[in-house]
């Protein structure tokens, strides 16, 4: 095992907000089966938050509102479905949160009884001044129920002077900072919103006649519905018995939506900002082997994350790809796990190595991205036990450097090890003989652009430039410490 452990390993983290949260949004507008649609699309949508899911519907009269720690399948039965979840409107959530904030007064939708009437309310992504609004509205005497950020929307909401819940619903996004995908219900409304920048993907389908927004087109092709188009960047769409009406409340933007939904995040069978994301991994893998190219016997891609990416480097290098890591489907993602041992014990119960495919080669493994290390040191480790000759480990992304701040739920930058080792430490952490990340010029490569145009960058992609495309408002200032314990107390 490599012996040069990252300073940061046992480090204890100084803040945790509990804000961090990466999810799936659904909602669908006068449907028959709005519920058990509703669940299918968070199904369809699990990989985005595992952690708890939930969702409220309107039966034209009342409310009706699950929500429940844990898997979608496990929960949403046909019993709580059928027999609880009535109604012709719904709105639903996925869960995901890395944070000691597992709680239940967290999981989404949440809903409020405004003076204007019932108004649930769901998000992806996250805000960044939403604990400095939190602090100024806590002064103000708002009190808050749940630690997320998705309350502050709520209570901005409620305290707007403006008369219509669609002009207190701009007011309140006025206000707000940072990248966000949001759903939301009345009792004669559907409402979805995208940040200025489009961050976070949120995506128009329809069935049957009802209009219905998801995270990604995934939850659509589940529920047999037809992909209309993306929701603009700065975008937000009222749903009525009239129709879809749209507004655009913010200055002009160039779309700059997250790169990690490539990498990683989405799935691949989704298409998002009219790219299949499959391709783009393929495509990515490409790029890697032309950038650095190794010779070997086989390319094994780290599955699931890894595998799009390592085809499109067994193609361009004409390398086989074989499955040289089985993956245990029946266990989480390892990274949902707050505690690093537990994390590292989850590579163990999650991968296998196939020693046939591994013995006496040379082996390229493919993964998607490396965060903290961890699964790639127990992976190339996994390769020698196998008997591989030689492990030689790429990346189909740069090196993470910057932590994300708008929802994709990277740890805090002491904690990415391309923040603290330059390539070699990391290629010595990991314990391979030759360590390669793909370039951001070729991340824009793949994605149809000749280079990254330093001025007008297409993506968010701050993680691997440090170029944050908005304010980081809750991290300035000499209060900044202040405001961030203030939330590590409410947790
Ligand atoms: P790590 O083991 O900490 O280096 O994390 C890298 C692994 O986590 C890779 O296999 C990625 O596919 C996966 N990964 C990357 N980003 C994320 C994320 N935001 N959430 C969960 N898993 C991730």
């Amino acid at each position: 095992m490599p012996q040069n452990k990252p300073k940061h390993e046992n480090a204890t983290p100084k803040y945790d907000s509990g804000l961090r949260v990466a999810c799936g949004v659904f909602g669908i507008f006068d449907h028959d089966d709005a519920a058990a649609l509703t669940a299918l699309g968070l199904h369809a949508l699990q990989h985005r938050g595992q952690e708890a899911a939930g969702i409220v519907t309107f039966d034209g009269k009342h409310y009706h509102s699950e929500r429940r720690m844990g898997l979608v399948g496990d929960h949403f039965t046909k019993q709580v479905v059928i027999d609880r979840l009535k109604g012709r409107y719904s709105i639903g959530h996925n869960r995901y949160s890395t944070t000691g904030d597992t709680v239940a007064r967290n999981i989404q939708p949440l809903f409020s009884d405004l003076d204007v009437g019932g108004f649930a309310l769901c998000h992806n992504g996250n805000l960044t001044n939403a604990l400095t609004l939190r602090k100024d509205l806590i002064k103000k005497g708002a009190i808050f129920q749940s630690t997320s950020d998705t309350e502050v929307i709520t209570h901005l909401v409620a305290r707007s002077t403006k008369r219509l819940l669609v002009e207190r619903f701009i007011d309140a996004l006025l206000q707000i900072e940072g990248g966000y995908a949001l759903v939301g219900q009345t009792n004669k409304k559907l409402i979805g919103a995208r940040d200025p920048l489009g961050i976070r993907p949120l995506v128009l389908g329809e069935l049957d006649g009802s209009y219905v927004l998801a995270s990604e087109t995934c939850a659509f092709d589940i529920i047999g519905a037809k992909f209309v188009r993306e929701i603009d960047n700065g975008e937000v769409v009222v749903i009525t018995k009239d129709g879809l009406e749209s507004h655009r409340p913010f200055p002009k933007h160039a779309p700059r939506p997250c790169i990690f939904e490539y990498i990683y995040f989405a799935r691949p069978d989704s298409i998002v900002g009219g790219r299949s994301v499959y391709d783009v991994r393929k495509e990515m893998g490409k790029q890697l082997a032309r950038e650095s190219h190794v010779d070997a016997d086989v390319i094994v891609p780290v599955p699931d994350s890894g595998v799009p990416a390592a085809i499109g480097y067994a193609q361009e290098s004409t390398i086989p790809f074989e499955l040289g890591i089985i993956r245990n489907h029946y266990v989480g993602r390892t990274f949902i796990e707050p505690e690093q041992q537990i994390r590292a014990l989850g590579v163990r119960l999650k991968h296998s190595a196939t020693r046939a495919v591994i013995e006496g080669k040379r082996v390229i493994m493919i993964d998607d991205s490396i965060v903290r290390g961890t699964t790639s040191v127990k992976l190339v480790q996994m390769m020698y036990d196998a008997g591989a000759k030689e492990v030689h480990m790429r990346i189909a992304s740069p090196p993470i450097t910057h932590s994300d701040f708008y929802g994709i739920d990277t740890p805090d930058q002491e904690k990415l090890l391309a923040a603290t080792h330059d390539l070699k430490s990391m290629c010595d952490y990991i314990g391979a003989g030759t360590l390669a990340f793909l370039s951001v010029e070729g991340i824009y490569r793949a994605m149809g652009h000749d280079s990254r145009n330093a001025e007008t960058p297409q993506f968010t992609d701050h993680c691997f430039t440090g170029d944050y495309p908005t304010r980081l408002r809750d991290r300035e200032g000499p209060d900044m410490q202040k405001q961030l314990s203030l939330l590590a107390e409410v947790g």
